[in-house]
């Protein structure tokens, strides 16, 4: 389940996981609107938890970077929504290749051991 490795979410390892809470944010920004406090809702369901000190700035610096752009407000107090710019668009689809790489060598063994029983179930039938 998500919540299993809330202990180090953003504790003493918090560097090796900004990145992927980057991803996770350009993947919710690419498919819908999102805002500050939806966005810290929606990582603490998969288990990082994050205060709005550490996410604001981190969603400024993705503006900053052309990664999201916020949205006009029609009035001040409005929350700033924010979208993955076209920008943002093509560094998810390059991201999500380099991760699955990375996902097929850090579960190398479990895949590799996965296909071992399908191949042994397929002897099996015939
Ligand atoms: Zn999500």
């Amino acid at each position: 389940m998500p919540h299993s490795f809330r202990a180090d979410a953003l504790g003493e390892h918090r560097e090796l996981y900004s990145g992927l809470i980057r991803l996770h944010v350009l993947h919710h920004a690419v498919k819908e609107p999102i805002f500050g406090l939806g966005m810290i809702e929606e990582l603490g369901r998969h288990g990082y938890k994050v205060s709005p000190g550490m996410f604001y700035p981190l969603l400024h610096s993705m503006e900053e970077k052309g990664l999201l752009r916020s949205l006009h407000r029609s009035r001040p107090n409005d929350r700033r929504v924010y979208r993955a710019t076209p920008e943002g668009r093509r560094a998810l689809v390059i991201a999500k290749q380099r991760v699955r790489e990375l996902f097929s060598e850090l579960f190398e063994d479990v895949l590799a051991a996965r296909s071992a029983t399908k191949a042994a179930r397929r002897t099996n039938v015939r």
